[in-house]
């Protein structure tokens, strides 16, 4: 079995490239080039000098050990929250900015829902000194005013989707749009391991430095480069597929993903795609994602501003139909408590993003000797509102 993608852009049955005929000469461009480009010395040393001295990676592979002898097994914690800008996302931004100006593009433009792909990318930007703009549903301009102050300060434009519901679809929308109109000058940044062919790979290219750190950390702490797991939260589904990517063909290894439930996959607020989620084409390519029988796409929930997403990325549709990857779903309750449990345990407050990769030890056992590698794909600074109302600080 294969599980990267195919020549064709597909992951099995899953991606492509769904999208406006007006928008094929761009996505065209980038799918002829991106591999080429990523292969250029120039291009890795770029990258990997960013990486090093702007990121500040390698990023730490931390022995847990508190929270190792509250389970009796072995976790190792992917401490991706201690990257510039706080999270994992800034992998994936700087790779992509540097093939736009490969390219010959001058203005970046890139869609957000909570903002944290938005002041990941407004972030690269100012660090090349290019124009950028990013779409943003009016309501969550509205829900997430530190966000959208960064990226101001940053020096990007922030553009309100007015439309629909005025949320991250709306904003995607529009973006499409931009690009439909301008499509010579401007690189269009996903955020995650979305969107048509070739950028559910392109994406995964770039976080796949996660993993390719793991097996070098791994084998100066075990002796072996292969953990018996590893284990990510998943929205779209880039942290995870960076933290898979150098392990998807070793079989022995088992992978997991952890999906956000909300109040219960059951309940009418969640986004439990896996369990919930119908084949459909979202962002440009056919996936799993949460839909109605008639194929409108459900609104996702989630306490998690990152997870809360309808669909997931075509690679892990494959890796869920293929029963490669096991999916978990974790409610919001579940994921709030073991956010809270390592902050007590280790002293780190995580993103509840990655709190609902955490909560996996509220449905599964290890044994003692297991080796657990866990993606931790943010710090929790950005969450604390949300902490504060939910246990009452
Ligand atoms: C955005 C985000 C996620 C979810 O995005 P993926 O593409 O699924 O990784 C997870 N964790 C953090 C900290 C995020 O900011």
């Amino acid at each position: 079995m294969k599980y990267n993608v195919d020549e064709k852009g597909y992951y099995g049955e899953f991606g492509g490239a769904f999208i406006p005929e007006m928008l094929y000469p761009n996505v065209e461009n980038l799918r002829q080039n991106y591999l080429k480009i990523m292969a250029e010395p120039s291009f890795k040393e770029e990258f990997d000098q960013l990486l090093k001295d702007y990121v500040g990676r390698p990023s730490p592979l931390y022995l847990a050990k508190r929270l190792s002898k509250k389970y009796n097994t072995k976790v190792y914690l992917k401490r991706e929250d201690l990257n510039h800008t706080g999270a994992h996302k800034v992998n994936n931004t700087i790779g992509q900015i540097l093939m736009a100006k490969r390219l010959g593009k001058k203005r970046i433009i890139a869609e957000t829902g909570a903002g944290q792909h938005g002041v990941a990318t407004a972030t690269v930007c100012a660090l090349m000194g290019m124009e950028c703009i990013v779409y943003m549903g009016e309501i969550d301009i509205a829900r997430q005013a530190p966000n959208v102050a960064r990226m101001k300060m940053l020096g990007a434009e922030v553009r309100p989707a007015l439309s629909g519901s005025r949320t991250l679809k709306d904003a995607t929308n529009e973006a499409i749009r931009d690009w439909i109109n301008n499509p010579v000058n401007t690189h269009y940044i996903i955020g995650s391991a979305i969107g048509p062919h070739p950028y559910p790979d392109m994406v995964t290219r770039f976080q796949s430095v996660i993993s390719e750190e793991i097996k070098w950390q791994l084998k100066e702490k075990e002796g072996k480069e292969t953990p018996d797991y590893i284990i990510a939260c998943i929205g779209g589904g880039s942290n995870a597929a960076g933290t898979y990517y150098h392990y998807l063909h070793e079989e022995n290894v088992k992978i997991i993903a952890v999906e956000a439930a909300g109040k219960g996959v059951h309940s009418g607020e969640s986004a439990a795609t896996s369990a919930l989620g119908k084949e459909g084409v979202i962002h440009g390519c056919k996936t799993l994602l949460m839909q109605t029988n008639d194929g409108q796409i459900t609104e996702p929930y989630s306490i998690s501003a990152g997870l809360d997403y309808p669909g997931v990325g075509p690679m892990h549709a494959h890796l869920h139909k293929t029963g490669r990857a096991e999916f978990i779903s974790a409610t919001d309750d579940e994921a709030m408590n073991a956010g809270l449990e390592l902050t007590k345990l280790e002293g780190i407050i995580p993103a509840i993003e990655s709190s609902h990769a955490l909560a996996v030890f509220k449905h599964k056992t290890f044994k003692p000797d297991d080796v657990v590698v866990i993606s931790l794909s943010g710090r929790g600074d950005k969450d604390l509102d949300n902490y504060i109302k939910y246990f009452k600080l």
